[in-house]
């Protein structure tokens, strides 16, 4: 086995990725890299992992979790450990690739049933013993540190089932464990998709969709994860919550709701009930169009989800960096139809892309989609096909693997989100691009891809050289600079990657003092000795063993 850093913070199924000539060209123009700079692989992470901390639990508290889950199912060994403590968050990638695994879990345990979750649960409550829940590991919020250690509750390895679908009421539940592909796998061959699809589908879980509050990339007619939950079972230090899967109650609040964006600091979630939609992949209608600049496609964009006449599935636009950037890596920069649009006065460093599909019945979808076209045209915008959609939607989970390979170049590469409402879209935008642009040598990419009545989310990907041996010190500054403008602009903390560790130090401030200790109040009756995911995460606690107030 692999036992190699590089292993643990590679993406997906580890494979070697290389960046496209292209791509590389873009490189060389907008970083000076050279033949020689190219031919570099900074801090690639090839030493094998051995960690400095050793296991803290006692050998009668790793007797008694043996005997609930079985001896394969508790792990010990620092690749293990080292592997089960972090996510994929661009400050840990760093520190696997410097060699430093800050915050590794005592013991990994992988339950095989609700009832053993519940017992480790009452287990750990007992003896203090920190807890973790683990689902795919594809945290960007550093959400699945363990700086107090614990155990790292693996949900993938077992809990990974459909448990049943009703096509009655329209709804699976599954086990939290299940990735992306499984639940679609299952849900597709009997006419139903669950709809959504994170860029990382493939490497996720619904556990973890709903405990940080994702959004999938057709969230604009399917909604957030939050839309589509509709009932949870739950294991808490206080008990066991299980809600039923009714359409709608007025019965006080609606309990399950507390555990979606919950991050682990409340209790493991074990089984989920969610709508489903029915699957006609075939009738999809697509479009894609351009527009002269990014005002004037975002302004179609809230007319047409204020319009009423249907909403798409996937809504998605491309600032002009990022359009400029699609032409250039997709090879269509000064060709003839590219030069056509400039005649047109689509111009790069102006024009932006939007892409659409609705999903559905097909007369419903020509029918939206003719209303599109129209609302379009009124805005200026000009329908270019279906082609770009369809490339688009070829690589959107495989281009998540070029992170890797750029870091292997030196090149700092991360993103950030927001929510904005339509009025401060503008603001946040521009004030983000300012602040960025200040650094020398970056690629700031935006698009918006989660689209509502009142507002949309903004989501941006940095791409800039590393300062070499300063790497940590200075992305934390960049990082927290940016942070800082699009709050001090009016956008959220988060619109779907969630707080983690990472965006806790801001969330007080965000939310304010009295909201802030609603939370706490929160998490001190579910977990009233603190030790679901503790150590910072949402800002729920910040000292070793602090117990909240
Ligand atoms: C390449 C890439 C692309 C991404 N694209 C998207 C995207 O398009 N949309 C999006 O929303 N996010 C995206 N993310 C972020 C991440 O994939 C999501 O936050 C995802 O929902 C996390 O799911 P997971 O199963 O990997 O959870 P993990 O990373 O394992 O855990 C995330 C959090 O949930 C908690 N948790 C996990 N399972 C449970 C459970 N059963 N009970 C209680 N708590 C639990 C953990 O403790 C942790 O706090 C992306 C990340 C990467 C690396």
């Amino acid at each position: 086995m692999d036992s190699t850093y590089r292993n643990i913070l590679k993406w997906g199924d580890k494979r070697e990725e290389k960046i496209a000539p292209r791509m590389i060209q873009l490189i060389r123009e907008k970083f000076g890299y050279n033949d020689d700079t190219l031919k570099h692989r900074h801090l690639p992470g090839l030493e094998q992992v051995k960690l400095e901390k050793k296991p803290a639990l006692e050998p009668r508290q790793l007797d008694f979790i043996r005997s609930v889950v079985g001896d394969d199912d508790i792990l010990t060994d620092d690749c293990s450990r080292a592997r089960f403590s972090c996510g994929k968050f661009y400050g840990e990638l760093l520190d696997l690739r410097l060699g430093r695994v800050a915050s590794p879990p005592d013991a990994v345990v992988s339950p095989g049933s609700h009832d053993e979750v519940e017992h480790i649960i009452r287990f750990c409550s007992s003896e203090h013993i920190p807890v973790i829940p683990v689902g795919g590991q594809s945290s960007v919020t550093g959400a699945l540190q363990a700086p107090e250690g614990g155990i790292a509750l693996d949900l993938a390895k077992h809990l990974n089932r459909v448990l049943s679908i009703s096509t009655v009421n329209k709804t699976v539940t599954v086990e939290a464990g299940i990735s992306g592909p499984s639940l679609e796998a299952e849900l597709n061959r009997r006419g139903y998709t669950c709809g959504h699809f994170p860029q990382s589908f493939e490497y996720s879980t619904a556990g973890g969709w709903i405990a940080a509050r994702g959004a999938g990339q057709a969230s604009t007619g399917y909604g957030k994860i939050e839309d589509m939950v509709v009932a949870l079972r739950v294991v808490t230090p206080a008990g066991v919550i299980e809600t039923k899967d009714y359409p709608r109650t007025a019965q006080g609040w609606d309990l399950f709701r507390l555990f979606m964006g919950s991050e682990g600091t409340l209790g493991v979630i074990t089984e989920a009930t969610l709508r489903i939609h029915n699957h006609n992949p075939l009738d999809t209608a697509s479009a894609a169009f351009i527009f002269r600049s990014f005002e004037q496609a975002v302004e179609t964009m809230r007319k047409v989800m204020q319009s009423e006449y249907g909403k798409p599935h996937l809504f998605r636009i491309s600032d002009p960096e990022e359009t400029d950037i699609a032409f250039k890596t997709g090879g269509s920069d000064n060709s003839f139809s590219d030069k056509l649009l400039r005649r047109l006065g689509f111009l790069p460093g102006e024009r932006c892309l939007m892409f659409v599909t609705v999903e559905g019945e097909k007369d419903y979808n020509l029918f939206v989609l003719k209303k599109i076209r129209h609302t379009a045209r009124k805005g200026r915008g000009m329908y270019i096909g279906t082609g770009p959609v369809k490339k688009w939607l070829d690589q959107r989970y495989s281009s998540a693997y070029i992170r890797d390979p750029l870091m292997d170049l030196g090149i700092m590469t991360d993103t950030l989100e927001t929510a904005v409402t339509w009025e401060s879209l503008m603001k946040v935008w521009s004030s983000a691009r300012a602040y960025v642009k200040k650094r020398p040598k970056t690629v700031f990419m935006v698009h918006i891809s989660h689209v509502y009545e009142n507002g949309a989310n903004l989501y941006f990907t940095f791409l800039s050289p590393m300062e070499k041996g300063n790497e940590q010190d200075d992305f934390a500054t960049f990082h927290s600079g940016l942070v800082d403008t699009i709050l001090k602009n009016g956008g959220s903390l988060s619109h779907h990657h969630g707080v983690g560790r990472v965006l806790a130090p801001w969330m007080e401030g965000h939310l304010g003092e009295s909201s802030m200790r609603a939370l706490k109040a929160i998490k001190r009756h579910f977990d009233p000795g603190n030790i679901m995911n503790p150590g910072g995460t949402l800002g729920l606690t910040q000292e070793k063993n602090e117990i909240i107030r």
